[in-house]
């Protein structure tokens, strides 16, 4: 090949390179500049190396757009801010934790709008399981004298409160596909109060007469109601046949913690949901205004218990 055959294909191949390289660096200073814009867009910017943080400890999050992640890492940061952090049995509580949970909590609720957890007050960190006091479960301890409580990974009380156990929380964050997830079970409780998702809670109380019922916060709040009770039916039905369920028998024990493992499901097996209820699949997804299933790739591991 003579010098100059060899370069015309050089030539053009190096203008090619030297092309795509400018795009790139063009790209990457854009995205940061975007990114340092954002940090400093709000009353007080989040630590630059949170970027970092979210991507190692909440996987979850790396499907998102350079946009969606910014927004999470705001609406992170405020509902860090807005909750009081307490370590028990010897738990610290750092910025990962925190920003653990936040993150995940906030990602349920990032495309739904509005503000969200406006009245979380105390989260307390427990190491791993925990066995509530009826004494610690103030006006919600609906239990029989005779019962005993059970060993629980979180817990969520309407004034606000929440227990979390610190295993189960990262345990959480680092498998996306196997279907538990307490965070998402426990702020799921809080978006269903928020938004008046099941019916046998959402009811206002009146001096005289019947509490009235308050109509679900989604899209379509009739279609929800029906949906959810169909759906609810076909579980316990499934289950008092035997036959296996992607949502577990936890999620027959109420409306409340049906929707909440829904929540847990519909995040990280959404495909498994998509195909054993399509109907309420659709309701969550018009609710969470997110389609989860389009975009999940991974393989889910057998199903495990949920948290309660
Ligand atoms: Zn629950």
């Amino acid at each position: 090949m003579s010098p100059e055959s060899l370069d015309a294909i050089v030539t053009p191949l190096a203008i090619g390179v030297a092309f795509l390289a400018a795009i790139g660096i063009v790209v990457w200073v854009l995205r940061r500049a975007a990114i340092a814009t954002a940090r400093h867009a709000g009353a007080e910017p989040w630590p630059r190396e949170w970027l970092r943080l979210l991507d190692r400890s909440v996987p979850a999050s790396r499907g998102l757009t350079t946009a969606e992640r910014v927004r999470l890492l705001q609406l992170s940061r405020d509902l860090i801010g807005r909750a009081r952090w307490e370590g028990c049995r010897g738990v610290v509580v750092d910025e990962t934790m925190q920003l653990t949970i936040a993150a995940q909590a906030c990602l349920m609720s990032l495309r739904i709008p509005g503000e969200h957890y406006e009245n979380v007050r105390d989260i307390l960190i427990y190491p791993s399981t925990f066995v509530p006091r009826p004494a610690c479960k103030r006006l919600v301890w609906m239990g029989t004298k005779d019962e005993q409580p059970e060993a629980d990974l979180g817990q969520t009380w309407a004034d606000g409160d929440m227990v979390l156990s610190s295993d189960s929380v990262k345990a959480g964050a680092a498998g996306p596909r196997d279907g538990q997830n307490v965070v998402y079970h426990e702020f799921a409780h809080l978006l269903a109060d928020e938004h008046d998702l099941d019916p046998t809670r959402a009811t206002v109380p009146q001096l005289f007469g019947p509490p009235i019922q308050c109509q679900p916060d989604v899209p379509n709040p009739d279609e929800w109601n029906r949906v959810l009770s169909e759906s609810f039916d076909r579980l316990t039905k499934r289950l008092a046949a035997g036959e296996p369920s992607v949502l577990g028998d936890y999620a027959a024990t109420k409306y409340a913690e049906f929707i909440a493992v829904a929540a847990e499901i519909f995040f990280e097996k959404p495909r498994e949901l998509c195909a054993e209820e399509p109907a309420f699949y659709v309701q969550l997804s018009a609710f969470y205004r997110q389609d989860p299933a389009a975009t999940a790739t991974e393989p889910a591991p057998p199903n495990r218990n949920a948290a309660v």
